[in-house]
């Protein structure tokens, strides 16, 4: 459970301990923090605002995601609060069931693969207690080679504070971020398209995820407990004539809609204040400087097309959170360098996948979804999941990261 710790009590409680501040207390903030927590540390973690104020989104996790949980000693909690996402169906651009795939026939072998709300996957990894200070921003931040001094905003105003560590956790649209990086280091592949977000009651096929892939449009539902959350999008200019017009142009373009779906459209047609996304995703080409860490969407945000970013943000803050309290005897810039070298590779062939998907999927021409359909039949899921497995069967290895470069270091 999140609970509300003035910044100061946050300070006080580091005591002798490295002085670590974490900005943005979402997923991979809240990851790190509570790993680091269980580690005997005392990061600072501030937020900008609360989500709860917002339905938030369904999240599918893939298995990278279990080794975290496990050392949160949260995996049971986990389970209890999603459900196991077992199959997936896809429709082709005229609303004809293409094919319905065994998710858990391939993924079994490295873990779960479940889904869940954002919003009870905040609850699950705060634990029985999640300290944070919240509506507090960074405005400023100064590095030497010694500490980053940070200024951090309230309502109730500005405190200067003195760190050894930043990491930066705030998201795709990070701020924090343009206080290290020049905004000409951070690349963003701007689709043209965005989604409104939607929720629905559950149904008698809660392990299996749809989709839709339309020429024009587009529609997602993935179950989560007790409920299924829905994307319907579109390119960004035709989604202007509002909700409801923009289903029935939807409608027009179905030959056929089967009942999931149908509940989807009537969902969106009729939710007075669907939540709005654009389908946008950043890549900042350098993650580190000697004292701060860009973690998370903030480093390298996702397009939701794999469902995935959640996934690696979670491994990349395990990854780091490990490398932070078993590597003591390494200078901290070498450590955050080794750090980057050995995630941000992964996270970016992650990050390509998306992409491509994006690709296939935010196409408006017909004559182009109709050969889509037909490669969509014709190709095995098997292979349109390769580079997640491949990432799922060569895990991150932090421990063999530090042995290497304690040694180096050692031989300097
Ligand atoms: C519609 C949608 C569906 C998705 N589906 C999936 C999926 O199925 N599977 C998957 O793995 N991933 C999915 N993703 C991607 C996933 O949500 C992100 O990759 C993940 O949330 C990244 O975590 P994060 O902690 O870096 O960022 P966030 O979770 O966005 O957290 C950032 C936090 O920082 C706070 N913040 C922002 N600015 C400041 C500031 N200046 N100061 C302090 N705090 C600040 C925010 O309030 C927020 O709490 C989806 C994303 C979307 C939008």
């Amino acid at each position: 459970m999140l609970s509300t710790v003035p910044v100061e009590q946050q300070y006080e409680r580091i005591g002798d301990g490295p002085r670590i501040l974490v900005v943005g207390a979402g997923i991979a903030g809240i990851t790190a923090a509570q790993l680091l927590r269980r580690s005997g540390l005392r990061p600072v973690l501030i937020e900008r605002g609360h989500d709860r104020g917002h339905p938030g989104y369904m999240l599918a996790l893939m298995p990278m995601v279990d080794p975290v949980l496990d050392e949160l000693a949260v995996r049971e909690p986990y389970r209890a609060a999603s459900v196991p996402l077992n199959r997936y169906g896809l429709f082709g651009h005229t609303g004809r069931r293409i094919r319905t795939d065994s998710m858990a026939s391939i993924l079994d072998q490295y873990g779960d693969y479940r889904g869940i709300g954002r919003g009870e996957l905040i609850e699950v990894l705060s634990g029985d207690d999640c300290g944070v200070t919240s509506k507090t921003t960074v405005t400023g931040l100064t590095e030497t080679a010694e500490a980053v001094t940070v200024t951090l905003a309230a309502a109730a105003g500005t405190a200067e504070l003195e760190f050894d560590l930043v990491i930066i956790c705030d998201g795709i649209h990070s701020a924090t971020r343009e206080l290290v990086l020049p905004a000409d280091r951070v690349g963003t592949v701007d689709t043209g398209w965005a989604g409104w977000v939607i929720w629905l009651p559950a149904d008698q096929d809660q392990d299996l995820g749809d989709e839709l892939w339309g020429a024009g449009f587009f529609l997602g539902a993935y179950p989560v407990a007790g409920r299924i959350g829905a994307i319907v999008g579109g390119p960004t200019a035709d989604l202007a004539v509002g909700p409801p017009a923009f289903v029935a142009g939807i409608r027009r373009k179905l030959r056929r809609v089967s009942p999931r779906l149908d509940r989807v459209l009537d969902a969106l047609a009729t939710d007075p204040d669907p939540y709005y996304w654009p389908l946008t995703d950043c890549r900042a080409d350098r993650w580190t400087t000697g004292r701060t860490v860009l973690l998370g969407d903030a480093g390298a945000g996702f397009l939701p097309t794999a469902g995935i970013g959640a996934g690696m943000a979670m491994e990349s803050a395990w990854v780091l959170a490990r490398m932070i309290t078993r590597g003591t005897d390494v200078p901290l810039p070498d450590l955050l360098a080794a750090y980057e070298r050995a995630q941000r590779t992964r996270v970016e062939a992650a990050q390509d996948n998306s992409r491509a998907l994006a690709r296939m999927m935010f196409r408006r021409s017909r004559l182009l979804a109709a050969v889509r359909d037909v490669a969509a039949r014709l190709l095995s899921v098997q292979a349109v999941l390769g580079p997640i497995q491949r990432l799922l069967a060569d895990a991150p290895d932090p421990d063999r990261v530090l042995d290497n470069l304690s040694a180096t270091v050692r031989h300097r």
